[in-house]
């Protein structure tokens, strides 16, 4: 009797691992340039494939409103009407980004201004073009630069630069929103696992990774030449994570580095000490992707100590920056939750405690 039901038991639990594997989902994966960097989309579920699909899509379609190469971009038209007085009617999406990226502009003093666009068309920087300006040019493209000088228009989703000659530049912002944006899509498919990628600068790991483990993310070493190199692994289960460095889009000229996160302020590539920052925003925070890429670009510019200090202040997030003397700044529970930091790193203390 006994036996039977031993026997019994083991059929049911043998029956029952089989389910188990054939309701197993592989991931399905998808890799494309889209907003000038390489997308690489991830889902598990039945409707993985559908939900890449269109999230690729809505890639794209963001990438036509903020891409001042397409002539009839939200941010061309605003660039078009520049000191014409007229306002720009703009798609909810570009002018949800530009109400973000002004609220963010107040709260960091002008660190992160998406106005920047005239100075970062002079540098040039990640072009064939790229080129250290006179400092003739310099005050006459930050004549054109300042986020006061950019208004908007809440009741008819509009806007204006007062000034002409005067752009915006949505390239520290517009990848974080796409990630919140594809985040949303995965939700309408019913996906719970999966990593949205855009060039490893913005990301959002959804649930566990094929391995029911939370996603491990590299964060690239910001003075190794070989992108594989890493400075520590974060894992990561449903967060947003943005990482902008020095080390991104560069040149070098007599022996100064010229990265592309610029000063607004001084119409020179930032110069805080930081070689790169890393922030992760937990799954309540709302836009957490948008967010996490404003706050690394405005960090970046703040510097470690004010950075830091900032970023204490803001709800669910946590930062880890870097300096140039490899001192690991962090908030929250970075700390501890960055795993196989590099030797060459130490953690930056302060009274014997951490940030
Ligand atoms: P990220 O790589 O996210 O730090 O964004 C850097 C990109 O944002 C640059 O390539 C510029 O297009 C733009 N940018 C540079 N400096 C700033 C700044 N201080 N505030 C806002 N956007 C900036
Ligand atoms: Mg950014």
């Amino acid at each position: 009797m006994l036996v039977k039901r031993i026997v019994r038991s083991c059929i049911l639990l043998l029956v029952l691992c089989l389910c188990a594997g054939c309701g197993e989902q592989s991931d399905v994966k998808r890799s494309d340039i889209v907003l000038d960097t390489a997308v690489t989309l991830t889902a598990r579920g039945e409707d993985a494939q559908a939900a890449i699909d269109e999230s690729m899509a809505r890639i794209r379609n963001i990438d036509n409103m903020v891409n001042p190469n397409v002539p009839d971009s939200d941010v061309s038209k605003l660039s078009q009407n520049a000191g014409t007085g007229k306002w720009v009617p703009l798609q909810p999406e570009t002018y949800k980004m530009l109400a973000v990226a002004q609220d963010y502009a107040r709260k960091t003093n002008g660190a992160f201004d998406v106005t920047t666009k005239p100075l970062v068309d002079l540098w040039g920087i990640g072009t064939d073009h790229a080129k250290v300006p006179t400092p003739a040019e310099l005050s006459e493209a930050q004549k054109k630069v300042g986020w006061q000088k950019l208004e908007l228009n809440e009741g008819t989703h509009s806007a204006r630069l007062v000034q002409k000659g005067m752009g915006v530049d949505l390239g520290g912002i517009a990848k974080g929103f796409a990630v919140d944006e594809v985040r949303k899509i995965y939700a309408r498919y019913g996906i719970k696992d999966g990593l949205i990628n855009l060039g490893s600068s913005s990301m959002y790991a959804l649930g566990v990774n094929q391995e029911g483990q939370p996603w491990r993310i590299g964060l690239r070493h910001p003075r190794k030449e070989d992108a594989q190199e890493k400075m520590a692994i974060l894992p990561l289960e449903n967060e947003a994570l943005s990482t902008s460095g020095d080390y991104e889009r560069f040149f070098e000229a007599n022996g100064t580095r010229y990265h592309h996160i610029l000063d607004p302020r001084t119409g020179w590539p930032a110069m805080s000490g930081a070689m790169s920052v890393t922030i992760v925003a937990a799954d309540r925070v709302k836009d957490g992707g948008m967010l996490t890429d404003i706050l690394t670009t405005a960090v970046f510019v703040l510097g470690p100590e004010q950075g830091a200090r900032f970023l204490r202040g803001q709800d669910g997030i946590e930062g880890a920056i870097t300096d140039g003397r490899y001192q690991l700044w962090t908030t929250g529970n970075m700390a501890t939750d960055l795993l196989e930091v590099s030797p060459d790193f130490h953690f930056w203390q302060e009274s014997g405690e951490n940030l």
